[in-house]
């Protein structure tokens, strides 16, 4: 039963763009309508019609710890009975910034924003303030939020100049973005040899979520890591996604790699509105009011938003075992997924590192955008439709992240291998 997801979305459409506030909501590659959450708790969602359903979206990332977390609920309305925001600087902002830095040795420094869009943006003006220089270093199929510059993809080869993603993004906007393919280093390289001493950053998710997921080959990163040192330029890592949940140090703790910017976003808000970029002193000293690189936010570090996330950091401290056993259970899920698929005498491909994952519907290991683009979207369409009928919400569209939670126990995980099963089967 849908009923009232139907009817609302059918309001929604009148008063909103596509019935949505943002587009992959809207179900549509999927050939489906959204389902309207009524409420959440744990590992599951209710929708407006009673159907409850394990949720591996987990608002695409913020709730690691599952939903509706007893200690961030209480920190939360303790910090609105104080007053929801002030415009002024605040102790548990300090207290935020310094957990950050605790957390993730290679930041020094940090700034809180509001949104994962809004950290990517202003890192990138950061580092372009910094070394002086104009070009980025983007990959395709990575996604850094729908900031200007970083709504570019490659056009049919690898080292083409960026060409804007969106309409309503000037090509001015992006021609000073450089793609290359994900995972390619010598692209990266013939970038450098070109114009290196005009690259003022390489920026990268460490493991790529937003082409489904993709996990970076051995020595990419540390090539990465190197070519930037070799010609000055910076490395961003992009841990909105990656941050707090591969390791507390996220994934430069993981591969042993260290940028010099880090932007972070999702799991540092535990659901509220926060995004946040930081990295080495002498980058961070450019940002205003101690340097000329401009930026500000009216909610910057929003006492409501922190006292959520340092709450959330608290927790992912307070637990030394959690890594392990989402990296236990991630490995245990997506290793019988893909039994469960070859059982079936189909040969898709499932890609996972700790508690992210994603099962592309294509023979061919992804590795990159263009491998990943080969996955066939009507059969993930089908898939994804049938799964929800049967109480598992996946993510809407094929080249997304599954998420995995601290209140996803082995029973739930194997009652979602039964459903895929019974798909398969
Ligand atoms: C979600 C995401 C962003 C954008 O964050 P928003 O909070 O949606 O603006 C940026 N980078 C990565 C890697 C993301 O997954």
């Amino acid at each position: 039963m849908t009923e009232r997801s139907k009817q609302l979305f059918e309001e929604a459409k009148r008063y909103l763009p596509g019935g949505v506030n943002s587009p992959v909501r809207a179900f549509g590659s999927i050939e489906d309508i959204p389902r309207f959450i009524k409420k959440a708790d744990g590992a599951y969602l209710w929708d407006e019609d009673g159907n409850r359903y394990i949720d591996y979206v987990g608002s695409w990332g913020p709730m690691l710890l599952g939903h509706n977390h007893p200690e961030i609920l209480k920190s939360v309305a303790e910090a609105c009975a104080r007053g929801l925001s002030f415009g002024a600087a605040t102790e548990i902002e300090v207290e935020a910034a310094r957990m950050v830095c605790e957390m993730v040795p290679s930041v020094e420094m940090v700034r809180m924003v509001s949104s994962g869009t809004e950290a990517v943006m202003s890192a990138v003006r950061a580092a372009r303030g910094y070394t002086r220089r104009e070009k980025i270093v983007k990959f395709e199929g990575c996604y850094h939020g729908h900031s200007d510059a970083m709504l570019a993809k490659a056009g049919s080869g690898v080292l083409t100049q960026g060409i804007p993603d969106s309409a309503g993004v000037p090509a001015g906007c992006t021609q000073d973005t450089l793609l290359a393919a994900y995972n390619d280093l010598d692209g990266v390289k013939a970038h450098f040899a070109r114009e290196g001493e005009r690259i003022a950053a390489v920026i990268v998710e460490p493991v790529a979520a937003n082409m489904g997921v993709v996990l970076p080959k051995h020595g990419f990163l540390e090539g990465l890591r190197s070519l930037c040192t070799q010609y000055g330029a910076l490395l961003i890592f992009d841990e909105v996604i990656t941050g707090f949940r591969l390791r507390m140090g996220g994934a430069q703790e993981l591969f042993g790699v260290t940028p010099d910017l880090t932007t972070f976003g999702k799991i540092i808000g535990a659901g509220m509105p926060v995004g946040a970029y930081g990295g080495k002193r002498c980058v961070m000293e450019t940002v205003a009011p101690l340097g000329s690189v401009y930026q500000a936010g009216t909610l910057s570090g929003n006492p409501v938003a922190m006292a959520a996330g340092v709450c959330m950091l608290r927790l992912i401290r307070q637990n030394p075992g959690l890594y392990a056993m989402l990296d236990q259970n991630g490995d245990y899920f997506f290793t019988a997924l893909a039994e469960i698929i070859r059982k079936a005498g189909l040969h898709y491909q499932v890609n996972h590192i700790g508690s992210l994952g994603c099962l592309f519907f294509t023979q061919e290991k992804p590795t990159d955008s263009r491998s990943a683009k080969t996955s066939d979207t009507k059969a993930y369409g089908a898939y994804c439709r049938y799964m929800l009928r049967h109480g598992v919400y996946l993510a809407p569209a094929q080249f997304e992240a599954m998420f995995l939670s601290a209140a996803h126990t082995k029973e739930l995980l194997d009652r979602t291998l039964e459903v895929a099963e019974g798909y398969f089967a």
